[in-house]
């Protein structure tokens, strides 16, 4: 009897999230008439919602569903997506997760060629989706995404697939790997990637949100951006390195060519510019990898502090139940 758990971070997602439920039961109900003994738990993460979000998720829970389980779970305040990720993770226990969002841009409808692929093929333990263009965003925001994938891919060994989506089927021992992964500073698409497994991509063209607007501004996205790249490769650091040997080097030329101008023609005094351009160029160069350094002095400091990655404010597993399934 397999169990699929579908878990859904919402951040503000009242008008979005009864759409959903009800496109996901649809799809369930679909499901079982090939497959009766699948079953589905719907897991939903509110991560601090101001709206109604969580008045939703109760009124899901209490109504009569005869394809799926509501469970849910609220934090104390807005912990971010990558948290509300995890810890449906952690809630899920399905021997399949998917992990979705709320607005439809994941459709639901995919599901079921998802689970064929993962139950008829064991060779991969995860099917992931991505999208076949990025159509209907804004030209600037592609062009830095495409800009960080490229990047980032050159620094990092892990893979980072331009365009992924955080929409996928797990099979269970890839979650719990992923789940092993308790770090602070979370960046999924790196950590989905550096646990290995098989992984079965699919594309489908680009969904607009069915309600709702979007939680991401374009700082919050070079926040998280940042995060992925100090998250999943140290080579800025490197940096440092390099330039300090490049540039002692041609210290050591630049001091041969001005000791041995002194000693031929005498040293008249004037080189003011070359001084100036010196002193700017390395002090910026210092301050750049300073900066470099204290990014990665920061994320440490934060994992060293052990916080936890979010915290429950209610859920609907009384606690005597929680182990139970
Ligand atoms: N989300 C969340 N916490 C946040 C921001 C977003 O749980 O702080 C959820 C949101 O409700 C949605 C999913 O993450 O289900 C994706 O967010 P959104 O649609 O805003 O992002 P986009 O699709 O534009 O990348
Ligand atoms: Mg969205």
């Amino acid at each position: 009897m397999p169990l699929i758990s579908v878990v859904v971070p919402c951040h503000n997602e009242e008008e979005s999230l009864p759409i959903f439920a009800t496109a996901l039961e649809e799809v369930a109900a679909g499901m079982r008439e090939d497959e009766p003994s699948i079953r589905f738990e719907l897991v939903l993460v509110d991560d601090g919602s101001t709206d109604q979000t969580l008045v939703v998720m109760k009124r899901l829970q209490g109504e009569e569903h005869r394809h799926l389980v509501v469970r849910w779970m609220s934090f104390s305040r807005n912990f971010g997506k990558e948290a509300g990720m995890y810890a449906g993770l952690k809630m899920a226990k399905g021997d399949y997760v998917t992990t979705m969002d709320a607005d439809m841009q994941d459709p639901p409808s995919l599901l079921p060629q998802m689970y064929d692929i993962l139950a008829h093929d064991k060779t991969y333990d995860c099917v992931a989706t991505r999208r076949a263009d990025r159509a209907g965003e804004p030209p600037i925001r592609s062009f830095f995404a495409r800009m960080f994938y490229r990047i980032i891919n050159k620094m990092s060994q892990t893979e980072f697939v331009d365009g992924a989506r955080d929409f996928r089927l797990m099979r269970r021992r890839m979650v719990d790997a992923v789940l092993s992964m308790g770090e602070y500073n979370r960046f999924s698409k790196g950590i989905f990637s550096w646990v290995g497994f098989e992984t079965y991509w699919i594309s489908y063209e680009n969904v607009e949100r069915a309600a709702g607007s979007t939680s991401w501004s374009f700082w919050s996205l070079l926040k998280y951006s940042i995060d992925g790249i100090v998250g999943f490769t140290t080579a800025p650091l490197a940096l440092a390195s390099v330039a300090g040997a490049f540039f002692s080097l041609l210290a050591l030329v630049f001091l041969i060519i001005v000791v041995v101008r002194a000693i031929v023609f005498g040293d008249p005094v004037s080189g003011w510019p070359s001084t100036m351009s010196v002193i700017l160029l390395l002090g910026g160069l210092n301050l750049l990898v300073l900066g470099i350094i204290g990014q990665y002095l920061a994320k440490t400091y934060l994992e060293t502090k052990a916080r936890p990655l979010f915290i429950v404010k209610e859920t609907s597993d009384a606690p005597s139940t929680q182990d139970e399934s």
